[in-house]
């Protein structure tokens, strides 16, 4: 926490209750739904609106591939902790926010009134305005993802009469080297012993944007062996129809197609009439409240904070919970509100699908057995908040 600045904004509604409402159950607000559970605000009143029941955990996405966990593991029942918790839970679409009557529309009912609300839906894959056929499987929503995933793999598996499995994974950050590690056991579990040619497309000179060299290096090393197929450098144009199109006109058959890009912002961000960044994202103070002269929070991926952008990242969605906890305490009191600051460093972890994993910290790396286990301690320990 940082300097104090004043919040604006909160008025209380005509009931005298104080009407929270939380749209998307991710990162940061299932942080403000726990501590709700644990010592509700008096007079206060919680609502969650969430498009799905479930709230899904990516740090843990990589490991169901693989064959480490179920399913299960990765996700949170809404119902579950909103019981417990004593909030409202409402599932369905919001067509519109009124920002001036402090109200949330939800297709099919009726306004959700807020006197404090905080956005936290994420973000979606970036196909910057490039065409993705039906077939490519984005990774939201990640509640899905595993079914879409094998969905597809018995509809192709079948066609492939004794050839190996074309796979290709457009985007080369942390999360699609996580995918290309370990997808190849959920193939294995689905399809028995079929070949896989995977690829591995991304636009930029080096995989692993954001990662450090060594890092790198190791995850290169750890390809080579595995003989996954790494195209740096290749803007994909098209994908889809089983092809992935790159400029210079250069063509890859793929029976799958996933697409590990991003992030950017939900296009309903758009419409809801509040300052955004250059990207669409919602633009906030230091302190999680957006610019807009209203009492409404933009968390997680879902909000950019101006003067000080980080990049999107679990890690500080799950630091800005107590931050935003705090302040809607301080706002409903009408006290100055605490500032957020990103963490500068941060442990990074990937799963390489065969019980080890590669670490990253302040510029060394790592890989090894007792890496997965960190990282498996780690995703246990904060789904175990929620399950
Ligand atoms: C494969 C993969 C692996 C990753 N691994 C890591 C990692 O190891 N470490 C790390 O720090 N980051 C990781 N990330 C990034 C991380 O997932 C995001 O930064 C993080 O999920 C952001 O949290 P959030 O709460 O903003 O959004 P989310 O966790 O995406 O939560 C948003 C919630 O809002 C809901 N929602 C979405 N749209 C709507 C809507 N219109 N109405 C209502 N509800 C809605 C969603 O269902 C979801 O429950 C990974 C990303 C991917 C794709």
């Amino acid at each position: 926490m940082g300097d104090a600045t004043p919040g604006s904004g909160c008025m209380r509604s005509a009931s005298g209750q104080f009407n929270v409402v939380l749209w998307g159950i991710g990162h940061t607000n299932a942080h403000i739904l726990r501590q709700w559970a644990r010592s509700p605000i008096p007079g206060g009143r919680l609502t969650c609106v969430s498009d799905f029941s479930t709230f899904a955990y990516s740090g843990m996405l990589s490991g169901v591939l693989a064959g480490q966990y179920a399913q299960e593991r990765m996700e949170a029942d809404l119902c579950r902790l909103c019981d417990a918790a004593g909030a409202r839970l409402v599932v369905g679409e919001v067509i519109a926010l009124r920002v001036a009557d402090q109200r949330l529309e939800v297709r099919g009912h009726p306004p959700i009134a807020f006197d404090l609300l905080s956005i936290g839906i994420g973000s979606i894959p970036a196909h910057s305005g490039v065409p993705w056929g039906n077939d490519v499987l984005g990774f939201k929503p990640l509640q899905t993802f595993n079914e879409r995933l094998d969905r597809r793999l018995r509809e192709v598996g079948p066609q492939l009469d004794g050839r190996p499995l074309k796979a290709a994974v457009i985007g080369g950050g942390a999360g699609g080297i996580e995918v290309a590690f370990c997808l190849p056991r959920r193939v294995q579990a689905l399809l028995g012993d079929v070949g896989l040619d995977l690829s591995l497309i991304d636009s930029h000179a080096e995989i692993g944007n954001g990662l450090h060299g060594g890092t790198v290096r190791r995850v290169r090393r750890e390809f080579e062996a595995r003989g996954v197929d790494v195209r740096t450098g290749r803007h994909v144009v098209r994908a889809g129809g089983g092809v992935v199109e790159v400029d210079g006109g250069e063509r890859i058959e793929a029976d799958l197609i996933i697409g590990v890009t991003g992030p950017a912002p939900p296009p309903i961000l758009g419409s809801l009439g509040l300052p955004t960044d250059a990207k669409g994202f919602l633009q906030t103070r230091s302190t999680l409240q957006t610019t807009a002269d209203a009492p409404i929070f933009a968390v997680g991926d879902t909000g950019t904070i101006e003067n000080a952008p980080a990049s999107k990242a679990g890690v500080y969605a799950v630091r800005q919970g107590p931050i935003l906890w705090e302040n809607l305490v301080r706002l409903r009191d009408g006290r100055p509100l605490v500032t957020y600051k990103p963490q500068r460093r941060f442990l990074k972890l990937l799963n390489t699908g065969d019980g080890r994993a590669i670490a990253e910290y302040i510029g060394l790396s790592f890989r090894g057995r007792w890496c997965w286990l960190l990282k498996d301690f780690i995703d246990r320990r904060f789904m175990d908040q929620y399950q």
